[in-house]
Formats: structure tokens, C-alpha cells, sequence
């Protein structure tokens, strides 16, 4: 299949290329474009051979569920059961952006979108092209990141390129992919919310306008081996291809540590990379080592993590080692995809 990329500027979208785009979802086919988040690999959410097509093309396993995206609050209610009211509070204070609630699902919404469960995950993203985009599709657009499974999710259309040409229609180029690290999900079908994945908007925001909410007991433990709610979570996620060390501990020792892996692979005739931080940077010795800004720059660290992965790939790297970033409550989020990414791998120094 040849796959058609198409620029956008987000400043002027094209309404020509917006209908286009959304002519191939509505005829089933598949297009990958922008989210403020990761890149999405959209399909019609109300086609359960469009979900089929997206699971093959992402050599995704159909036990794990698809988020429905929405750009207006007047289409949720004909994909789910009821909207309960602590999802239209959530909306009104987090829509448009990275939260994905999940509600019981409506009969409209095939079980192959959601791979087999009775609920749906429901997001509206705030990215200019994703919005204008899911409407000229139909207003119902299921997406997992654009990437192999398995594989960091893209968060720039050279990476969406580089593991969909081929196998999708249509992928729309553009900037504005900022958060770097998926949406929180939590679960609204219960009767306390449940965090189910980790996110930029954080426990403490969603309490602040639902009151108490929970996290799901298999994201809190690093060597939990208690079955994590979403189906995703449990798989290997967002790896690179080198092996992947994390090292938490004071910032002396952890260079040090690091530093003196590095020279033991390199005397082997490896190839090494470092993800440190403006504050260590300049100590560190390795092929390649990539810099993720400052310490306490939550933000910063998660726009580039899965680009640095990627880049390591694309370098040949076969040993990589990444200091922790434990930084406030962001931190859990980008802890939750680097200990993946790593395999769990992680090294106490203290
Ligand atoms: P991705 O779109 O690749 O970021 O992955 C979507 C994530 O949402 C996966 O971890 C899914 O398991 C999770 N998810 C989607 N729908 C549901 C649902 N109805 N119940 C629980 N988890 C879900
Ligand atoms: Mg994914």
C-alpha cells in the first residue's frame, strides 16, 4: 500500500486536506496524525473492520482496547451509557487535553474497538489538526500511538514514517506534539475513579475537582506482579532496541556508576548512551548522550524521552543508561514509561 503523507500548518490548516483525510477514515482506512500527546494511528471507532486494520497494522495484540477520540462534548453521549457527573465536571476543567476517561459503552461502539470489554475509553484532544481532523472523519476517531507495538510512541512524523509507511493511507505532518508522554487514563465506572495509567494531568489535579481518586495498585509497586487494570499496561511498551539500565541514587555516584558501565562495554567494542541532565551532563563519557534539560524541568524530560529512545536506535546503541527522574508528581508518569521502556531494569545505588 502506498502511504500518503500529508504537511500541515497548524496555524492554516487546509480544508481541502482536511477532507481528504477524513474521506479515508469515513471509506475505512487508517491515517496517523498529531495529538498534543503522542501520534495517533486513527480509524473510524464506529467500524469494527477499521479497528481490525488498526490492530494488524500495529501488530497490536485485540485484547488491548482503543481510546475513542471526540472533538465536542455533544458526541459523547451517543457512545456511552450515561455520562456520569464526574466525567462532565472532569471534561469541563480537562477537555480539551491528555485525560481518556473511561465510561460504559453505548451498543453503537463495537466490541472490536474496545477489544472486548463492555466499557469505552473517551478522549478530546486539544490539538488543532487532531480536532478538525476527527470531525471531518465523523466525529469518531478510535487511535493508539502510531508506533509498532512495542516500539516508543512517535512524537514527530520522521518516527510515525519510519514504522507505518506501508501499511497505513495517510499520514498527517505537523508540529505541535508537546506533552511527549500519553494521556492519563482513569477509569470513571466505579465508585471511587481509578488512575489506570499515569499522566500530565496528575492525582492531586483530578481530586481537586472530583474529590478522593485511586491508583491502580499494579502502577504504584516497580516489581508488582498484581495485574495492572488497563490491558495495555501489562505489555512491553515503549522499548528501544539497545538494553536499557536506569540508575537512581546520589547524582556523584550515579555518574560514576554509569560512567564506569560505559568504559566496560566500550572496551567490549559496544556501542553506549546516556540520557542525563543539564546538571550532569558534561561528566558524562559515551557514543552518544543525550541531554534532557534541567533536573527539575518535569516537562522538558517528557517531550524528549521517547525521541532520545528512538535516536539511540537510529545510532546503532546497544547499552543504554538513563538517571531517574523522580521530579514531583510528574515524575510518576515519565518513572511509569522509562521502567517499561528499561524492562523494570533499575539499579539502587543507595
Ligand atoms: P494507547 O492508545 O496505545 O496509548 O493505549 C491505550 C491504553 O488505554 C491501553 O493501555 C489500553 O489498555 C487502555 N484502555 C483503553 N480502553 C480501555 C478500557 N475500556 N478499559 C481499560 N483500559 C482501557
Ligand atoms: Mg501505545
Amino acid at each position: 500500500m502506498e502511504t500518503k503523507i500529508l504537511r500541515m500548518d497548524i496555524e492554516h490548516i487546509s480544508t481541502e486536506d482536511l477532507a481528504q483525510a477524513g474521506a479515508v477514515i469515513r471509506d475505512g482506512g487508517l491515517v496517523a496524525f498529531p495529538t498534543e500527546t503522542v501520534y495517533g494511528l486513527g480509524g473510524d471507532a464506529l467500524n469494527p473492520e477499521s479497528s481490525r486494520k488498526i490492530y494488524a497494522a500495529k501488530g497490536r495484540p485485540s485484547d488491548n482496547p482503543l481510546i475513542v477520540h471526540i472533538a465536542d462534548m455533544e458526541q459523547l453521549g451517543y457512545i456511552v451509557e450515561e455520562i456520569p457527573e464526574g466525567v462532565e465536571k472532569l471534561a469541563l476543567e480537562f477537555w480539551p487535553g491528555p485525560l481518556t476517561m473511561i465510561m460504559k459503552k453505548s451498543s453503537v461502539v463495537p466490541l472490536q474497538t474496545t477489544g472486548g470489554l463492555d466499557t469505552v475509553a473517551v478522549r478530546m484532544p486539544s490539538h488543532p489538526v487532531a480536532r478538525e481532523f476527527i470531525r471531518a472523519a465523523g466525529g469518531y476517531v478510535a487511535a493508539p500511538s502510531a508506533n509498532i507495538s512495542g516500539k516508543p510512541s512517535p512524537t514527530t512524523a520522521k518516527y510515525v514514517i519510519q514504522d507505518m509507511d506501508g501499511r497505513i493511507d495517510m499520514i498527517i505532518d505537523a508540529d505541535g506534539v508537546e506533552i511527549g508522554l500519553e494521556s492519563t487514563i482513569v477509569d470513571m465506572t466505579g465508585e471511587v475513579p481509578m488512575i489506570l495509567r499515569p499522566g500530565f494531568i496528575t492525582l492531586e489535579m483530578l481530586s481537586k475537582v472530583i474529590g478522593p481518586v485511586e491508583m491502580d495498585v499494579a502502577l504504584l509497586n516497580i516489581d508488582s506482579t498484581a495485574k495492572p487494570k488497563a490491558p495495555g499496561m501489562k505489555y512491553r511498551h515503549y522499548a528501544p532496541k539497545g538494553e536499557l539500565v536506569i540508575v537512581e541514587g546520589e547524582p556523584e555516584q550515579v555518574v560514576s556508576y554509569i560512567n564506569q558501565a560505559c568504559k566496560e562495554h566500550v572496551a567490549q567494542g559496544k556501542r553506549t548512551g546516556i540520557i542525563g541532565t543539564q546538571e550532569s551532563i558534561s561528566q558524562y563519557k559515551a557514543d552518544c548522550v543525550k541531554c534532557a534539560g534541567s533536573r527539575a524541568d518535569a516537562d522538558a524530560i517528557a517531550r524528549q524521552l521517547y525521541t532520545f529512545l528512538r535516536e539511540f536506535d537510529d545510532e546503532g546503541v546497544e547499552f543504554i543508561y538513563s538517571e531517574a527522574f523522580d521530579v514531583g508528581e510528574k515524575g510518576q508518569a515519565i518513572m511509569n514509561r522509562l521502567l517499561k521502556a528499561a524492562g523494570h531494569k533499575i539499579i539502587f545505588l543507595n
